[in-house]
Order: C-alpha cells, then structure tokens, then sequence
C-alpha cells in the first residue's frame, strides 16, 4: 500500500528532448490512475521514471514520505507490466513468475505458495508447467501480470498492457485488471494511448499531448467538464462536434449563431459564468456538442443539416451529416461543418434526408477559439469591473472610494477603466456592498454568484457567508489587472520575486573529510544552498552550472527587509507603489528591479533585504525548467 506523490516532473533526453513538463499529481493509496493520450505525449517515460527505469531531469517523487528520485528500481517496491510481457521464452510458467524471487533468494517454500496463490487468482493453475510459445496471448499477459503480483508490491505500474490483444481479449482482459485491482487493494497506474479503456478502468485520469498534462480528473468530469477542446475531442467516441459560433446575450437568453446564420437559443443562467466579452455577437468562439446530445427534430429548430452516411449499429444509429440542405460536390475535406449525431430507436433516416439537429442546452460547451481552453470554467479565472475615476477618487460597484496611487498612474488620467479581477481576490471588506445570489461548492472551495446589475461577479467565500444575504466587500488592489480601452496598463503583483543569479561551489576540509558547500550568488549577496539542492542543479546542468545564469524566485512575502550589518543584498529605493490596501517598494538591487512588500509608514531611500535559501526556487534559463 502506498500513496505517491509527482513534483513538478520533468524529463529532457539527452538529445534535448522535452518529453515531459511539469508534471504534478498526488496519488492516493489503492487509487487506479489511467495516463491517457495520443502517441509521443509522455505516458511512458512519466511511468519508466516511477518505476526508476528512467532518470528524472528536474522535480521530486516520493513514494510514501520517501524521496525515490535516485532509489534503485530494485528498492521501491513497484512491479511493472509491460506490453510486450517480456516473459523468457525457454521458462515454464512456474519458472517465470518465480523467476524474480529466486533472485532475491526467497525461500522455495514461500515462492511456491506465492507463485501458487497468483495463478488462483488469475486462472492459470492448469499452465503452469508450459513454455509461453504453447500459451495464447491472453494467457501470456496473466503471466506477465503473475509476475508481477507474485512480488507482492506497493505500486502496480502498467504499460499498454492489453494492446496486443485483440479486441474481445482486450475487454474481458479489462474487466480482470479492474477486479484484480479491487482485490488487492493497491496502487496501480496504467498507461493506454485507449480512451474506453481509460475512461472504464480509471479512478482518476490523467490526459496528455506532447509532454503537457491536460487535465486530471474523474472520467465523469473529463466527460462533463473538458478543460479545453483537445480534451472534450479526445474523450467520447464519436468524437465531439465543434463549430464556430458566435454568442449574443438577449436578455435572459445567448442566441448561439453558425457560419450559416441557423441559431440556436440557450438560457443566459447555464452560461453566465462565460465573460460578457464573449457575448457580444461578434467575438468567434468553438461551440462543442456530444453526438449523443444532439436530438433529431422534423421542425425547423436547430441546426439544419443533409445526411450524409449512416451506420446502423443496432442499439443505436451514428448519423453523419454535412450542414445546409444539398449534399454538394463530394470531399473528403473537414471544413469545419461536418456534424455527428448519435441516436436511439431511429431506423428511418436515409441518406440525403434534411433534418434539424437540437442540441440539449445542458450539455453545451465553449471554449476560446484562440487558447481551446473552457469558457465554463467551475471558478471563473476574472471577472470584470468597470471603474469610473476622477482623480483620487473612483466610483465602482455602486460606492466610492479612494483610487491607489498605482492606479491613477496606470490610467494616466482616463475617466474609464477596467479591472480583471481573480474571484480570490474579492474579500470581505468594507468598500462596497453586494448581495449573495446564490452558493456553488467547487471542490472543497465556496464559489458566490454575487448580484452585479444583470449579470454576476464570482467570489471565493468562507462558510459564513450565506446564500440571500447582503455583505461588505473589498478588492485586494495588487491582484488585479488593470485596462483602459482593452489595453492592459497594470499587471497584478506576481506572488513570487524573480533575481537573476550564479550558482557557485567552494571544497572544504571538515574533520579531515572534504565537503562540498553550494551557494546561490546574486550580486555579492551569497546564500548556502541545500546539499541536497546544490547536488541536484550539479546533476542536471553538470559542470556547466558554474558558468550558468539561473533565474531565482523568492515568494514576496518571505523577503525581509534587515539591518545593515545582516548579510544580504543592498537595495536602491526608487519608488513607493500605493495600492490601497497594500503597499511596494520597487528597489533596484544588483542592477535588477525588484518589489518588496513594505510598512504603511515606509519611507527610506535604501535598505538591504535578505530571504532564506529554503524560500528560494531555483529556474533553469536555458529551457523553461524549475529545478528545485
Ligand atoms: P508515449 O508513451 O506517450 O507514446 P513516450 O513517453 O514514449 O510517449 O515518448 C515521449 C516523447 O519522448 C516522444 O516524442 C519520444 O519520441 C521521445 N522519446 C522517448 N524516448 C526517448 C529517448 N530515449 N531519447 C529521446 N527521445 C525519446
């Protein structure tokens, strides 16, 4: 039993190859973790570094409390299968799952009735004196899987394993794995390039393309609630259809419109966390909808289309057709107006048949024409305000209050503006009111829908907060972004600081024995770094790390401003920035700006500011890489 934990995982081949970025998961005793998407995307390699086949270049893994990133495979306590089963041709059955046992010298008692105990549960008690050649393949991946539960391990790590298998094989084979999951309550984590496999055997499912996770959820919510279009196309067979549309809200309604002008209506409550910027009319954006979604209508409802193939499956009829009303001239190409409808009990559709298609508005989906990323996502990534200044003064959200300092700089004087605003950074304050129309619980968070004229602000509340009530609200000035005329003008403040630096070593004698010390060097500001953290930049960058310039973050918050004799790094006061709320001062320090949280009543030209290494996250300026 084991949980396991992947930090921030990268992998770069010796060739220079990014084969995986970032890689961050939390996985739970006894979960069954699926890695899921199209060939090349990273599945494997994230799996061979789990199971220590493969060296991990930046990022930590532990299995347990354990840090694994340099444990031989031998010692954690994980056993992979592999496609291609990898059983020794000239070995019995029995030989081959007691072949890793011996190994380890295992008394022949004990390997018999483990040997003994794997092939009950997997039916192959009858085999177990025959060479793989005289099995099926079947047969042959039950040995592949007896080997590996013959050892009894933490953590189950499987790689395609039903692929060669044919089809009927392969789901019955499925079925097995899941119940043999069940039964042994462990951790298995298993990699398929198949989405029914994923979607049938995961608990949680981890989708990829080229190297970048794109989601990782339940298979319910990868289905309901796609994070971007690769993810909604790549789930669910037949694929999801996706149309350029374009979004005007009328009242309590978004009139959705195609490139051919059909509409289709869907209430304003279903997409009112989709930003009015994309409401107006005119911004394109894809509109996705599952086959199974569709109904067929015989008015004109909907989106008219001609049928173009259809495939009687039995149980239900997969409907292709091609928008408009005339078949046309006949071509293979996509052009963005094919459509796919999957229905029930319908035997009458012919080829050539004009039909409306209706799509059901609960199970719409939007998504940025630009990013693919979700218009609708569970929390909202900003909402917009909208300010009206005249100088020190601001009117927003119905109340006046004083405008920042920063602010009227930003704005240069404009009498209208804009803020982009996180839903994290609406809190509880006094500067104006708003009522709670209604609560969302999103994960373990509190989403508020909060009254904004016709259309809502979304705030993360803490459980005092109650649906109906009226409440005092605040906006934290240095998270929000600032536009005039949909130009940005001010950035929020970043949570981390960024200082470029070197990364040095020095050799001492300590007690007779030579040791190693690292540093981070910014300026002449010196800082020792971690062995274990000096030794692991060493290991990626090689000897090259001296020469190297690295990009040092520190989160704001952690930088103290100390005294003079106090080791650190002298910093220039060249400006104090007034948000309101809080207050920077924006330094210059070994020829590099910087902000530094300061006092109310800060007020000194120069200062010397100093953090702790432990606070310090190390960034590669080569590839775009946190190391540690
Ligand atoms: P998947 O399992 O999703 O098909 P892999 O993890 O096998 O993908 O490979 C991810 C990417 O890394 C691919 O582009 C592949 O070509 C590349 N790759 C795999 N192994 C090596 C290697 N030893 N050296 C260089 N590139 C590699």
């Amino acid at each position: 039993m084991a949980n396991l934990k992947l930090s921030h995982i990268y992998k770069v081949y010796e060739n220079g190859h990014k084969a995986v970025n970032d890689f961050s998961i939390d996985i739970a005793d006894r979960e069954f973790i699926v890695f899921v998407g199209p060939s090349g995307c990273g599945k494997s390699t994230t799996l061979r570094m789990i199971a220590g086949l493969e060296t991990i270049t930046a990022g930590d893994m532990f299995i347990g409390d354990t840090l694994v990133n340099d444990m031989e495979p031998k010692d954690r306590d994980i056993a992979m299968v592999f496609q291609s089963y990898a059983l020794y041709p000239h070995m019995t059955v029995y030989e081959n799952m007691a072949f890793g046992l011996r190994n380890r010298k295992m008394p022949e008692n004990e390997i018999k009735e483990r040997v003994m105990k794997a092939a009950k549960i997997l039916d192959i008690e009858d085999y177990l004196e025959r060479k793989p050649k005289e099995m099926s393949g079947g047969q042959r991946q039950r040995v592949a899987l007896g080997r590996a539960l013959v050892r009894d391990p933490k953590v189950f790590l499987l790689d395609e394993p039903l692929s060669n298998l044919d089809a009927k094989l392969r789901a019955a084979m499925r079925t097995e794995i899941t119940a043999l999951h069940k039964s042994l309550q462990t951790t298995f984590i298993y990699v398929t390039h198949d989405q029914v496999e994923a979607m049938t055997m995961g608990t949680r499912i981890v989708v990829m393309k080229l190297g970048y996770v794109q989601q990782i959820d339940t298979p319910m919510n990868l289905y309901n609630e796609p994070y971007n279009k690769f993810v909604a196309g790549f789930i669910g067979t037949p694929q999801m259809n996706f149309f350029d549309v374009t979004l005007k809200r009328e009242g309590d309604k978004v009139i959705v419109r195609f490139t051919n002008n059909d509409t289709i209506e869907v209430p304003y409550e279903k997409l009112s966390k989709i930003h009015h910027r994309y409401l107006n009319g005119d911004t394109t954006v894809t509109f996705g909808i599952r086959p199974e979604h569709i109904a067929l209508v015989d008015d004109d409802r909907g989106l008219k289309f001609v049928v173009t193939n259809v495939e009687r499956l039995g149980n239900e009829t997969i409907v292709y057709g091609k928008l408009g009303d005339s078949l046309g001239e006949f071509t293979m190409k996509d052009e963005g107006n094919n459509i796919i409808v999957k229905v029930i009990d319908r035997d009458d559709i012919e080829v050539g048949d004009v039909i409306y298609a209706d799509p059901n508005p609960n199970k719409v989906h939007f998504f940025d024409a630009q990013t693919e990323v979700t218009l609708m996502n569970k929390i909202p990534p900003y909402n917009t305000i909208a300010v009206k200044a005249a100088g020190d003064q601001a009117e927003l959200l119905g109340s006046k209050v004083p405008l920042p300092g920063v602010f009227q700089t930003a704005v240069k004087g404009a009498g209208e503006f804009e803020l982009s605003v996180p839903p994290y950074a609406i809190v509880k304050g006094d500067d104006f009111k708003l009522k709670v129309a209604r609560i969302e619980k999103v994960d373990d968070q509190r989403l508020a829908y909060l009254e904004y004229g016709d259309e809502y602000l979304f705030a993360l509340v803490d459980d005092e907060v109650k649906e109906g009530d009226g409440y005092g609200f605040s906006i934290l000035n240095d998270k929000v972004n600032v536009l005039v005329n949909d130009a940005e003008v001010l950035k929020a403040v970043e949570e981390e600081a960024s200082l470029a630096g070197r990364f040095s070593k020095t050799e001492v004698k300590e007690n007779g024995n030579r040791v190693l010390h690292f540093f981070y060097n910014i300026g002449d500001y010196q800082l020792e770094a971690a062995p274990e953290q000096g030794y692991k930049i060493n290991s990626i960058d090689g000897d090259g790390c001296y020469k190297n310039t690295y990009r040092y973050g520190v989160p704001r918050e952690k930088i103290r401003i100390v005294g003079k004799d106090e080791p650190g790094l002298d910093a220039k006061v060249k400006e104090i920035l007034d948000y309101g709320n809080v207050r920077y001062a924006n330094v210059e320090a070994d020829g590099q700006e910087l902000m530094i949280r300061v006092e109310p009543n800060f007020n000194e030209p120069a200062i010397r500011i100093s953090f702790d290494s432990h606070d310090v996250s190390v960034y590669s300026t080569k590839i775009d890489m946190k190391i540690c």
